[in-house]
């Protein structure tokens, strides 16, 4: 404990001096330095008369031993003293405790410093450590920005590089469809050289056979000299016999001998007959060499020989002298053929054994040659006799083979059989000969008519298919059957299918002919139209813009090509494109993502209706809101894809959720009769099917957009009875139509400017016509003549729409930028960043 010295007194010195308690203390110790003595001085000094003290303090008093109350007095000196004295020692206490507490708060603010110190130390190396951390952290970033810089870098050469070797691609590519080309156009010209050629060996073959028939006419003439000779012989020696016998039998010989010259001559006339007409025949088929060539007509030439036959076979049968005849002529004619045989046989051992035993002199080996062939013919006569006489007997036509034919026809040119001796048989064997001729050239004719037709089908889909390359929208042209009205009003048909690629039409002032991608007649179903509408249903999946629609006049079948249908058991190309799509998407399904969203809209009075929204429900929602109708705008966007903007789209799960969506917009559709179509459609139809693929492996998204068209109709609104409301309606699709007719022809022209603005029906096809997409137009047409003003019109349009060019390109987005749209649409949905899952 510290004390405080102050004079006498010394007084423990504590923070509780101040007490109440201390004080009390403090005296006694005062009392107890004054001692009892004090007490004896202070009671004299107060004696004495002096100044005193009283102090009333009683409790120490009595502690001290008195049991009776106490007065001290102190003189007022020592209390003065001692106040001034406790009063001096507060003061040096006061000072002390002053600076006790000065150098407290010194310590205290040395102590505060140095925390502080300690505290800013700590704080900064903390942030220190935090800063060092960072950049360490940004000198990672750094390496590694770095190094995504060099992998892109990197990474746009190689795509460069790429690009460039696909450029070089492209057009060797190109280079080689040239090459194709002209040697496609030179096989082409080939091939028309072969064929003009082969018409000139046809022609060479009629001519000749003309000559050979003219030959045979001659020696018909020949024959009929030596039969009337003949038979006026004969009359001599009936004569002669008339004297010898009775009248009766006289009558009988004259009857039977007459018989068979009469037959002669009518089978040479039958023969001549069967010339004429085969001569008539050729040079008709001559004449026709330019002229398209007809379906052949069966000749009478080559029944002439069986006629022949069979004439003679019909003589033998009723004369019997001439079945004698004939049956004599026969035995002859085997006896000689046995032994033409046996000569050549026995003519060619010895030949075979002189040519062993020695050597020939010329002189003999020509006259050995000159005796074999003259065996040979001898023994070639007696078969074509045995044959023909066979063939006489029996009445069946002879049945020759290639080997014979040829045989005979060099035994004719050989011109060896002195027609005069050998009559009959050389008629005939000419006519066996002409008749294989003439099969040969009817079948040579049929193979060059199949070449020329396949050659003709096959320049025509090549054609078609370089077309399609160059981007040249392509153009099916559809027959509709006859309907009940066209049958009543009994109007002739006048539209024919030539091939799969052509069509005829009877136009009044002549037939004209029509070249497409391909034809569909009456007869097509709408299966087979789709088969060939199939394949830009995979475009769409792979990300092109493909565009199908139909033009025609009104009632000629586009909404039948294009929907189906009143009670779709037939559909049309809309219905079965969706379940079309929804099939390659399943089959693709482990290798992409797909979704599916359309719109529908109509085109009615220029005016484009979503027919997603109800025109009741539209106008419902207008009388509550007063307020305008969402607008539905065509725009395009910056690939050039058109688009509607605020029209519903909505997505489709499956081909059924798609279809029942068509309903729904169908149901909404502006329809209305005419006397053309009980069911008329009255506005344009657009139905628009996005698609969507995300490839699952490298993230890439295609984005295909199918655009199907039913187009209101062409028509005159006298033919139609269209009235009042309707002809405002035909005015309006007339309007647009010709816009479009417009937008074709500047194309065809390659105008600078197209003008696309006139009509929001070729604002909704600016993207399909001369822009990005793969376009397949169907030209719908009447086969009756009723109709024909309209069918040839719509068939001049749709020529001129298959000059268009287009330039089909895939919308595919990489990974990143695919993502990047997707934050760009959820942004412009409202959705804030931190939503986003990205
Ligand atoms: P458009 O749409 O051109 O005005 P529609 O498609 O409505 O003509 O056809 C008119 C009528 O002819 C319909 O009754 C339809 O069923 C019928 N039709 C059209 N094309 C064919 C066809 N190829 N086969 C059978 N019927 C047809
Ligand atoms: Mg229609």
């Amino acid at each position: 404990m510290d004390f405080l010295h102050t004079g006498p007194f010394s007084f423990p010195v504590q923070d509780t001096y101040h007490h109440k308690n201390q004080w009390t203390k403090r005296w006694a110790a005062f009392r107890r330095w004054i001692g009892p003595g004090w007490r004896k001085r202070n009671v004299q000094e107060v004696n004495q008369g002096s100044s005193e003290l009283q102090l009333g303090v009683s409790g120490d008093v009595t502690e001290a031993g008195s049991s009776q109350e106490l007065k001290i007095y102190i003189p007022f000196e020592s209390a003065e003293l001692c106040v001034t004295q406790i009063a001096e020692d507060m003061k040096a206490m006061k000072k002390r405790h002053l600076q006790t507490v000065q150098e407290l708060e010194e310590n205290f603010h040395i102590t505060a410093r140095e925390a502080q110190e300690w505290t800013m130390q700590k704080v900064r190396s903390h942030y220190q450590n935090k800063l060092n951390t960072l950049r360490t952290f940004l000198d990672l970033y750094q390496d590694t920005m770095e190094k995504k810089k060099a992998d892109w870098e990197k990474k746009v050469a190689e795509l460069t590089a790429q690009n460039k070797q696909l450029l070089e691609e492209q057009s060797a590519e190109r280079r080689r469809w040239k090459e194709e080309t002209l040697q496609w156009q030179k096989e082409k010209s080939k091939m028309l050289d072969l064929f003009s050629s082969r018409l000139d060996v046809l022609h060479c073959h009629q001519a000749s056979t003309l000559q050979e028939l003219q030959m045979a006419r001659q020696e018909i003439g020949q024959v009929q000299e030596i039969l009337t000779v003949s038979s006026s012989q004969e009359q001599q020696e009936a004569a002669e016999e008339e004297e010898g016998s009775d009248n009766k039998e006289q009558t009988v010989a004259c009857s039977v001998s007459d018989q068979p010259l009469e037959g002669a001559n009518a089978r040479l006339e039958g023969v001549k007959e069967s010339l004429y007409q085969k001569e008539r025949e050729i040079s008709e088929l001559l004449e026709a060499e330019r002229s398209p060539i007809p379906p052949v007509p069966q000749p009478h030439c080559s029944v002439l020989l069986p006629t022949v036959i069979t004439k003679a076979h019909e003589i033998c049968s009723a004369v019997a002298e001439s079945r004698a005849l004939l049956n004599q002529m026969i035995e002859d004619n085997q006896v000689a053929l046995a032994e033409a045989r046996d000569k050549l046989h026995l003519h060619l051992q010895s030949t075979k054994d002189e040519s062993n035993d020695k050597e020939k002199t010329p002189n003999q080996e020509g006259s050995d040659e000159s005796s074999l062939s003259f065996l040979q013919e001898t023994l070639r006569e007696h078969e074509v006799c045995q044959i023909a006489l066979d063939c006489i007997k029996s009445g069946e036509s002879p049945v020759m083979n290639d080997y014979e034919m040829s045989e005979m026809e060099d035994i004719l040119r050989q011109e060896t059989l002195p027609t005069t001796q050998r009559s009959v048989k050389g008629v005939g064997q000419q006519l066996l000969l002409l008749q294989a001729q003439l099969k040969r050239e009817k079948e040579e004719r049929k193979k060059i008519i199949e070449n020329y037709t396949s050659e003709r089908a096959m320049r025509k889909k090549y054609y078609n298919m370089v077309e399609e390359m160059k981007g040249k929208i392509r153009v099916f042209c559809r027959i509709r059957p006859v309907n009940r009205s066209e049958a009543t009003q009994g109007g002739a048909i006048v539209v024919d299918k030539l091939d799969d690629y052509s069509i005829t039409v009877e136009a009044p002032r002549g037939p004209r002919e029509f070249q497409f991608d391909k034809v569909f007649s009456a007869r097509a179903s709408q299966e087979e139209l789709f088969q060939d509408v199939n394949r830009l249903m995979q475009s769409v999946i792979d990300g092109y813009n493909v565009c199908i629609f139909a033009y025609g006049q009104t009632g000629s079948g586009k909404t039948f090509t294009m929907v189906g249908d009143k009670d779709q058991k037939n559909p049309g190309i809309m219905p079965r494109s969706f379940n079309a799509i929804f099939d390659i998407m399943r089959e693709n399904s482990s290798k992409f993502d797909f979704k599916v969203s359309a719109y529908m809209l109509e085109l009615y009075n220029d005016r484009l209706q979503d027919l997603f929204v109800s025109q009741a429900g539209e106008a419902h929602s207008q009388t509550q809101s007063h307020g305008p109708t969402k607008r539905v705008e065509i725009k395009r966007n910056r690939k050039g894809v058109v688009f509607a903007q605020g029209a519903e789209t909505k997505e489709a799960s499956s081909a059924q959720e798609l279809y029942a969506l068509f309903q729904q917009a169908c149901a909404n559709r502006h329809i209305s009769a005419t006397r053309m179509n009980v069911e008329s459609s009255r506005s344009h139809l657009i139905v628009g099917i996005m698609v969507e693929s995300r490839n699952l492996t490298n993230g890439s998204v295609n984005t295909g957009k199918l655009s199907l068209v039913d187009l209101a109709g062409s028509e005159r609104a006298a033919k139609t009875g269209a009235k009042d409301h309707q002809l405002k309606e035909a005015n309006s699709i007339n309007k647009s139509l010709s816009a479009l007719g417009d937008v074709i022809s500047a194309l065809c022209a390659e105008l600078p400017h197209v003008p696309y603005r006139n009509s929001k029906l070729t604002q909704v096809m600016q993207d399909s016509l001369g822009g990005n997409a793969k376009t397949l137009m169907i030209v719908n047409i009447s086969p009756s003549e009723y109709n024909i003003d309209e069918t040839l019109t719509s068939l001049i349009y749709a020529t001129r729409v298959k000059a268009i060019t287009n330039n089909a390109q895939r919308n595919v987005d990489s990974k990143e930028i695919a993502q990047l749209k997707e934050v760009i649409m959820k942004l412009k949905s409202g959705q804030t960043v931190e939503e986003m899952d990205v």
